[in-house]
């Protein structure tokens, strides 16, 4: 029977909501709700799909490392595998060399297998890459591909099975505080009721929070646009690493029979349904075909997505610091994929008032600086 007032009411069903509800559905009742009536629709369906343990500041790197054991090996009811080899071969161009020497530094240790490679090695990895263009590039050989499909989707139906309630095309216009905690109004003007509330709107978390009467932490989403093209001819794709430009100016990588792209753009945006940058398509075509041997003569298909940023780019993750029984679950940027089972992991303890998970901490998550309080 549905109750008429959940312990907890998460709002939006990215892979962000989905995996906490997951998490928090085997001791408590929750309540998912989305706006769109395809799960997926927004961020999480359209990344790139990549685990990458060396990407992205401490806390990311110790919650994608955390997050490496459940999706080697997740728990009965998701699809297995979720994870397949894409080593990463990060470069940098003749004069940049230093920048990738001290991500080299932060990572040696952490990530196993990590090496420094020279310019010849570098094309060794990738022959790809055209001669004259590499100072130097750092090869991450347990890099993956995720099927983030499969993943989101497994979430969503081990939710369920716990008990989960989900309601689909379920806008929350507004967020009232009450006796037993908030009550939702819907899109649809009916009204639900939790006792907590967790804010995992992705671009639309700043205005979640403002339709509670919560002040905003300063959220950024940043549009960023993804296309296909052929592939080089004669050679074999799949053995083939992604390639990414250490200064974040492109990068690409296999995709079937074909090559994914992006121009790396980082343009704010309103929260909206994210539509590529032709511009950016044209310009990143010039820079692949410059450096690699991809002919990048045409586009295939193209998209873009939001990529959402506190303004010190770390996670949202906390209690409100006014409200405690409003949770962010927000500031997810590049790397919400990668690190969603951990991230869900510590953020159900947070809620739960269980100990933070130790896989996390040991592996430097410092709760402090990701917590909403450090904005106010
Ligand atoms: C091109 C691109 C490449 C990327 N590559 C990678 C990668 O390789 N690896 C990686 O880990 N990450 C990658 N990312 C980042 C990753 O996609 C995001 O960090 C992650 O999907 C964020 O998940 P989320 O659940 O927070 O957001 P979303 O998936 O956007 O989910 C938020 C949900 O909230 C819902 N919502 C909003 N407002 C309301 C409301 N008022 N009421 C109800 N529902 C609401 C929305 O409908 C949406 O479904 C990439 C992103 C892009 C755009």
């Amino acid at each position: 029977m549905t109750p008429d007032h959940w312990d907890v009411m998460v709002i939006g069903a990215g892979i962000a909501g989905a995996s906490l509800a997951y998490e928090l559905a085997s001791t408590a009742d929750v309540l998912l709700l989305d706006m769109e009536q395809t799960l997926g629709y927004h961020a999480t369906g359209r990344s790139a799909a990549m685990f990458l343990e060396t990407y992205g500041g401490e806390d990311i790197r110790a919650l994608t490392v955390a997050s490496r054991a459940f999706l080697e090996a997740p728990p009965a009811g998701f699809e297995s595998p979720l994870l397949r080899p894409r080593p990463l071969l990060q470069f940098a161009r003749i004069g940049r060399g230093q920048a990738l020497k001290e991500l080299f530094e932060g990572v040696n240790g952490v990530v196993g297998g990590v090496t420094l490679v020279d310019e010849a090695e570098a094309r060794e990895l990738c022959p790809i890459l055209r001669q004259g263009i590499v100072e130097i590039g750092l090869h991450e050989p347990s890099a993956m591909e995720m099927d983030v499909d499969a993943l989101h989707q497994g979430f969503v139906h081990a939710f369920r099975s716990r008990g989960g309630d989900l309601q689909r095309g379920s806008r929350v216009d507004e967020l009232a505080r009450t006796a037993r905690g908030w009550e939702a109004r819907l899109g649809d003007g009916t009204t639900v009721s939790a006792t907590t509330v967790v804010n995992a709107a992705g671009a639309w978390a700043d205005q979640v929070a403002g339709t509670a009467g919560v002040r905003p932490v300063g959220l950024t989403p940043r549009r960023r646009t993804a296309f296909t093209t052929a592939g080089p001819d004669g050679v074999a794709l799949d053995r083939l690493p992604m390639l990414y430009d250490v200064d974040e100016t492109f990068y690409v990588k296999p995709e079937g029979d074909q090559m994914l792209c992006s121009p790396a753009d980082k343009t704010a945006s309103e929260p909206t349904d994210a539509r590529a940058d032709t511009l950016a398509i044209a310009r990143s075509l010039d820079e692949i075909r410059e450096v690699t041997t991809i002919p990048a003569r045409s586009v295939r298909a193209s998209w873009a997505g939001l990529r959402t940023f506190s303004p010190d780019e770390g996670l949202v993750v906390g209690r409100d610091p006014d409200d405690e029984t409003f949770f962010w679950l927000a500031g997810q940027g590049g790397y919400g994929v990668q690190t969603a089972p951990a991230l869900a992991r510590y953020a159900a303890a947070a809620i739960t008032g269980d100990d933070a998970p130790k896989d996390v901490l040991g592996l430097g998550l410092r709760p402090d600086r990701i917590a909403p309080d450090r904005f106010r």
